[in-house]
């Protein structure tokens, strides 16, 4: 809540104290594994700090990404985490066996933000997309440790084989791909022709010559 005399003087020096956007509420709800919650209210401070960074790396016209996010715990001794709309659900049987892997909520998170129509584009992008942020950006992960299947359509493993490979284009080929590729799939447009139209090249060229890379 804002008191008028506070932001008076918040404005006054020019900040108005108000919400903006890419700033989110995240509702927590640990209530099937109270053991967790110390975890998931952790987890939620960093979700709130990243959000709006990936709101703005993934920013396209006339989108704003969701303003509240539920993020609950679900007691099962299976699976891993996943996304639908603005709620995910981990699994307490996941962060009990993998407690560091606080990069699982990122990858969720950027769910959260792509907010891609059901069918929008192939599942391999809005995965890669998602480790890309997670891996590459949040992680800092440099591009020769990610996994490079030698396959001739490796890219369509999606997660770190396809964030790997987005990581080598922004970086060599196609600055921008990943934007690009992110405003596409959220207006449910994506055409493999995005990769020809940015380097002149298909998807499969590109991943030959980045699959065969030594990348030094
Ligand atoms: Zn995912």
């Amino acid at each position: 809540m804002i008191r008028p005399g506070l932001y008076l003087v918040s404005a006054c020096l020019g900040f108005s104290g108000l919400a903006h956007p890419g700033e989110v509420q995240i509702t927590v709800d640990a209530s099937e594994a109270p053991e967790l919650s110390r975890w998931v209210e952790d987890g939620a401070v960093l979700m709130k700090e990243w959000y709006p960074r990936f709101s703005n790396l993934l920013a396209s016209p006339e989108f704003e990404p969701p303003a509240k996010v539920i993020l609950r715990i679900r007691k099962s001794d299976k699976g891993v985490g996943s996304t639908s709309g603005a709620k995910i659900v981990i699994s307490s049987s996941w962060i009990e066996k993998h407690p560091d892997d606080v990069g699982l909520l990122i990858h969720e998170l950027v769910h959260v933000i792509q907010n891609y129509p059901v069918g929008a584009g192939p599942v391999w992008v809005t995965e890669g997309i998602a480790d890309y942020m997670r891996w590459a950006i949040f992680e800092g992960k440099p591009v020769e440790k990610f996994p490079k299947p030698q396959d001739p359509k490796g890219f369509k493993r999606g997660y770190q084989p396809a964030a790997g490979f987005f990581l080598w284009l922004e970086t060599s080929r196609a600055p921008g791909i990943v934007r690009r590729l992110n405003t596409v799939m959220r207006k449910g447009e994506y055409s493999p022709e995005i990769f020809v139209d940015a380097t002149g090249q298909t998807v499969e060229e590109l991943w030959a010559d980045y699959s065969s890379s030594s990348l030094k």
